[in-house]
């Protein structure tokens, strides 16, 4: 295709915006972000108005005062980019396919799912709890999670680090097999010249000193789930008996950021409604604990649960993430790290040019393993006989697997072929799609107006950084999200 052919453009799929006084587009289609010169957004804004044929594209650029070679390869250029088409009708994305044999990346081993909390909106035990534990065990034995050791080594790529995410129930209740699988897994890798990494998530109330040094020796990720100050904090995450758990985690929480110096510690917050304060819980968990990263996610629920957030809790929650967002890119603008990874995460997305089939991993490159044995799409399906997607003696069952990824590919959700956002979104959580709508692949079309906000927010922030602070982008290069 070129220039000279005859043939009639009109705009491609894209999303538009301006940032530093720069105009750029967001390509839906490839993922890409393309920033328009003075030559390119002429051609943009003349097709706005109506389809038109080269010979009127390069007339209209020329009386603009662009030279014709200009015209020729800006023309060219938007073509490859698919900002302009010529008339060919694309199919809604480019990934066509279910990727049910790719490899496995991250197993997520819930060690237990027993917890010394009561959380009220826990979606493993509260009133949207899919699990089904009856019968089953309540702790991983070492058996279990050797096989499931030796089950990521089998289906992981030997040539990228294969991780292994403890999880719960609150997952220190079984630190002992936590220790037994870090000293497998390290050998395993070691021997067979393998890379390994390792990560947790844990409420902090049974931190002690000698499971921090394990933690910190051992260079293992730690994610924090932790409310905010003491009031936010202690509304929902309470013991049985109602006390709240604020004052015992604070100073663990303390001490482990104070000990851990081999990686970053992260708070993960639910939002709920009444606790929507959210510059004021980054404030407290950022400047007074000493959390180097936090990140909030709004409670997985039904709309009529009491702690749901309502729409206007939720505006609240998307006009204090914008003003955070605004702070972060002050930050990076100087050169400093912010450490609202709600912000990092989607740059990381939008830099990498993430196009998702799937809105994340689940059920084929991160599949969580239960204290039974049970496979599971990730480890919020764990203990689900209704998900399970086969045992880990046993291995996956691919009729299972390809059902899931069939019913939650972009492809399979009509309602997101016209929508923008579709590359980063995809249709979003198929925990929560099940929760809301009873299917897994379902879209979450009760937040889109919340995520196109939010990623036209962030693709503002990182067009902001790109035109004013490029070399900053690098810390994006290699950062997965959840
Ligand atoms: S769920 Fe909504 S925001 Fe997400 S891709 Fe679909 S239509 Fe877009
Ligand atoms: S986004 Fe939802 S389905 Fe995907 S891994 Fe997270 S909790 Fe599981």
């Amino acid at each position: 295709m070129t220039a000279a052919e005859p043939a009639v453009y009109r705009l491609g799929e894209f999303h538009p915006f301006e940032s530093a006084g720069h105009r750029f587009v967001y390509l839906v289609q490839s993922a890409g972000i393309f920033e328009l010169d003075e030559v390119s957004a002429s051609v943009i804004d003349r097709l706005a108005r109506g389809a038109a044929s080269s010979q009127e594209l390069l007339e209209h650029a020329t009386a603009a005062g662009f030279s014709s070679d200009d015209a020729v390869g800006t023309l060219e250029e938007l073509y490859s980019a698919h900002a302009i088409l010529n008339g060919e009708v694309r199919a809604p994305d480019g990934i066509q396919h279910v990727p049910s044999h790719v490899p496995l990346q991250t197993l997520v081993l819930n060690l237990t799912n027993q917890c010394n909390l009561s959380c009220q909106y826990c979606y493993e035990y509260g009133q949207d709890k899919l699990a089904t534990p009856e019968g089953k065990p309540k702790f991983m034995d070492w058996e279990t999670a050797k096989q499931s050791v030796d089950f990521l080594f089998e289906h992981a790529n030997r040539r990228s680090p294969a991780q292994i995410t403890f999880f719960g129930g609150e997952t220190l209740m079984n630190f002992p097999v936590l220790k037994q699988v870090v000293e497998y897994a390290r050998g395993k890798a070691n021997e067979e010249s393998r890379s390994i990494g390792f990560s947790l998530t844990t409420n902090a109330t049974l931190l002690t000193p000698a499971i921090i040094d394990f933690i910190a020796g051992n260079h293992i990720g730690v994610t924090v789930s932790m409310d905010g100050p003491k009031e936010a904090h202690d509304k929902l995450r309470v013991f049985a008996n109602g006390r709240g758990s604020y004052d015992i985690i604070a100073p663990k929480v303390r001490e482990l950021i104070a000990r851990h110096r081999t990686r970053p510690i992260a708070a993960r917050v639910t939002l709920t409604g009444g606790v929507t304060d959210v510059i004021g819980i980054f404030r407290h968990l950022k400047n007074d604990l000493g959390f180097h990263e936090v990140g909030f996610a709004p409670v997985t629920t039904s709309p009529d649960r009491l702690y749901a957030i309502n729409e206007a809790g939720m505006d609240a929650v998307l006009s204090q993430f914008h003003q955070l967002a605004d702070e972060y890119l002050q930050f990076a603008l100087r050169n400093e790290l912010h450490g609202f990874s709600n912000v990092s995460d989607t740059l990381a997305e939008l830099h990498q040019g993430i196009n998702k089939s799937h809105p994340c991993g689940a059920g084929f490159g991160l599949m969580g393993v239960g204290p039974s044995g049970d496979i599971a799409p990730c480890h919020r399906f764990v203990d689900s006989d209704q998900h399970a997607l086969g045992h880990i003696s046993t291995g996956i069952d691919r009729a299972k697997q390809a059902d899931f990824l069939n019913r939650g590919h972009i492809a399979s959700k009509y309602d997101c072929h016209t929508c923008w956002a579709r590359p980063v979104c995809a249709g979003g959580c198929h925990h929560e799609a099940f929760v809301r709508y009873g299917d897994t692949g379902h879209p979450n079309l009760h937040y889109c107006d919340w995520i196109r906000g939010w990623t036209g927010k962030c693709l503002h922030i990182y067009g902001a950084i790109a035109a004013q602070n490029p070399s900053y982008l690098r810390h994006f290069a290699e950062r997965r999200g959840e």
